[in-house]
């Protein structure tokens, strides 16, 4: 499956890791929106929210998990931060690996739509 996303999971594109388990990878967006702007995604391939399902949503929860950790890490627990995913064109998702997006380090705009 040709997929970007688990394309740098396997390294084959480069990435700047900041956190990586067996359930997750997590690294700088290429297009930074926010001082500190993380995607998390999980290993096993799933294109979207869309295809979660009770058998393989854990991941989400550990997913998470991880954002609060790494918000601790770098800093942006205390002020705040956001941990978003798009679904589908009408939120822009352009990228069909799911993704979660942290993103901190400033004031962020509260529109959410
Ligand atoms: P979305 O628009 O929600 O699908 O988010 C996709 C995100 O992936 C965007 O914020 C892009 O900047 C980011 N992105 C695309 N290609 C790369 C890459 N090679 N490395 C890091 N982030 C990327
Ligand atoms: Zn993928």
């Amino acid at each position: 499956m040709d997929c970007l996303f688990c394309s740098i999971i396997k390294g084959d594109i480069p990435s700047t890791k900041v956190y990586e388990d067996d359930q997750v990878y997590a690294f700088k967006d290429i297009n930074p929106m926010a001082p500190v702007h993380v995607l998390i995604i999980p290993k096993q391939h799933i294109s979207s929210v869309n295809d979660i399902t009770e058998e393989n949503c854990a991941v989400t929860g550990h997913i998470l998990a991880v954002a609060a950790k790494l918000a601790k890490e770098l800093g942006i627990a205390e002020d705040g931060y956001r941990v978003v995913s798009n679904c589908g064109p009408n939120a822009g998702q352009t990228v069909f690996h799911l993704h979660f997006h942290l993103l901190g380090g400033k004031k962020l705009k509260v529109e959410m739509c």
